[in-house]
């Protein structure tokens, strides 16, 4: 006899356990339902990129992954070159929705 298919190891015991529980048409919706969640959080808008006083965007991208927005940062020393409009970078993020909020996944600096 086949024996079902293991669980992600990473997911939590209460999904492990409680999802084979759940006859077809739920396990549909279910996965219906994550894939409208995993949009949700990578469909980040242009519009809802926003930055402190003294940073600069440079771009803004939607991507499959997340919005990948380049911009130019502060570091917040007092006596740095920043302070005085020559800011940092350009840097590399990704920017994804986690929960009410945007995460910003610092991916490196960006060739000019
Ligand atoms: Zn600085």
């Amino acid at each position: 006899m086949a024996s079902p298919p293991k669980p992600p190891t990473e997911l939590p015991k209460y999904i492990a356990e409680g999802t084979p529980k759940q006859n077809d048409a739920t396990l549909h919706a279910l996965r219906d339902w994550i894939d409208e969640l995993l949009a949700y959080r990578q469909g980040v808008a242009a519009e809802e990129i926003t930055v402190e006083g003294n940073e600069s965007i440079e771009t803004v991208e939607e991507s499959s992954d997340g919005t990948v927005v380049i911009k130019k940062v502060s570091c917040g020393k007092e006596n740095c070159k920043c302070q005085r409009g020559q800011l940092h970078g350009p840097y590399k993020y990704i920017v994804r929705r986690k929960g009410e909020k945007l995460n910003w996944d610092y991916r490196g600096p960006v060739d000019k």
